[in-house]
């Protein structure tokens, strides 16, 4: 079928492309690019021999237009799927306009020195993107990506109407370190160190960081505290759903994760204001990260399951009505496929999917799109197909 371009060669990344070299009928030839190539050669080695897909490595800073605009030039892809982090996506996004290649990414936008992510910077290309002719997928991963289907799966066969959205991100895994992130640390400190937010009747109602907590007992895993976070899913879920009346995300912590962040923030560590250090300027949090374990190293060590879902509240034929969608996901059958825990999992599938449906024209119109935006069914039987099989229930016990 056609060539994609990955650029990033992290957690999320690695499992991206084991799934598309498990799918080679799409993924013909692959092309992984990233700051350190040694990484991507890696990965190479270790899938070649095992996939018809044909594997390439180049070494690119995704910060330079320039260079990724030579990239995509000399290999020449269908699509590129964004795995670097969300400080790249207008560099790539810009990239992708000069030589009419379709993008996807799993997170949107946020400058690097404002720890604020929000879709207007990407949502800017709309009108560059329809000019040239190209589609941008934005938010494939499993939250923002497989939340957003699952809202329009819901719409599009459940209901007349949703009101509700609860985002229910439980992780029930355990890696035996007191402290340690499952993606990204920076990017994971960054989002739950924020203020939190949710959408009601139209505006966003801001909380104190951790200040809205539950418990909820998951199907697989059993009862979880779990806390309510701004998530960038709720932006374009607000906009996307109409007679929607409110969203909240909610993600389980254990206790020692929260206790160690408090600290670490109390100290200082979770800071991205630049410090001078023997006559050196760092970043606390960007040093945090280098101390702390890479999330690439988690997979052997994390047992247990990750249960992500929404519970949706609505109407059908003027009758009240809630539904429950979700995916269970086991750590350590992840790492026995893949190499990796299921944080990576849940969020390389959804990426390898949204990047097959865009390559072979399923979800293709010009523009730039939440992933809510598309018809959700192709994603929905492949997510079944491809290691993330969900589950419904028609009576779930709803968050107050
Ligand atoms: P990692 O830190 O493991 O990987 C990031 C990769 O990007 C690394 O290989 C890194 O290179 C590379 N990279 C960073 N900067 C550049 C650059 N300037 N040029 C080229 N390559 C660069 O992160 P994850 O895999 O955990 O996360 C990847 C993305 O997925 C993030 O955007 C994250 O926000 C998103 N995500 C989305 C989720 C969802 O459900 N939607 C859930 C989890 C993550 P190097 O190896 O040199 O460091």
């Amino acid at each position: 079928m056609g060539k994609a371009l990955i650029i990033g060669c992290g957690g999320v990344a690695s499992v991206a492309i084991h799934k598309c070299c498990q799918n080679s009928e799409v993924f013909e030839e692959i092309c992984i690019a990233s700051r350190t190539k040694s990484k991507c050669d890696a990965l190479k080695n270790e899938l070649e021999g095992k996939t018809k897909t044909k594997i390439s490595t180049a070494q690119v800073d995704a910060n330079s237009v320039e260079q990724l605009v030579n990239l995509i030039n000399d290999f020449k892809p269908d699509v590129v799927l964004n795995l670097a982090l969300p400080y790249q996506d207008l560099t790539i996004m810009d990239a992708c306009l000069a030589t009419k290649t379709h993008y996807i990414d799993t997170a949107n936008y946020e400058p690097e020195n404002t720890a604020k992510f929000e879709y207007k910077w990407q949502w800017a290309y709309r009108e560059k993107f329809k000019e040239a002719g190209i589609t941008a997928l934005l938010g494939s991963g499993f939250d923002p990506g497989v939340t957003g289907v699952f809202s329009a799966y819901a719409l599009k066969h459940e209901f007349d109407e949703i009101n509700y959205i609860d985002i229910l991100d439980c992780n029930g895994g355990d890696h035996g370190y007191p402290f340690a992130t499952n993606f990204n640390p920076e990017i994971n400190i960054r989002e739950v160190s924020a203020k939190g937010s949710y959408w009601e009747d139209g505006h966003w109602v801001e909380t104190e960081p951790m200040e809205i907590k539950r418990e909820y007992n998951f199907d697989g895993v059993g009862m979880k505290d779990m806390y309510l976070l701004h998530h960038e899913e709720i932006e374009s879920l607000a906009l996307n759903i109409p007679g929607i009346k409110r969203i909240r995300f909610f993600m389980t912590f254990g206790q020692s994760y929260l206790t160690h962040l408090k600290c670490l923030e109390n100290v200082g560590m979770t800071s991205i204001e630049p410090i001078m250090y023997e006559g050196k300027e760092i970043v606390p949090l960007q040093f945090l990260k280098a101390v702390l374990p890479d999330p690439a190293s988690l997979g052997p060590r994390t047992v247990g399951k990750t249960n992500i879902g929404c519970i949706f509240q609505g109407k059908k034929d003027g009758k009240e009505k809630t539904y429950y969608l979700y995916n269970i996901c086991d750590h350590q059958e992840c790492y026995k496929e893949v190499g990796s825990q299921a944080i990576s999992y849940t969020t390389g599938v959804p990426a390898m999917i949204g990047a097959m449906l865009v390559m072979n024209g399923t979800w293709q119109k010009p523009g730039v799109y939440n992933i809510e935006e598309f018809d959700p069914d192709p994603f929905m039987d492949a997510l079944n197909k491809w290691g993330l099989p969900w589950i419904e229930s028609h009576n779930p016990v709803l968050v107050d």
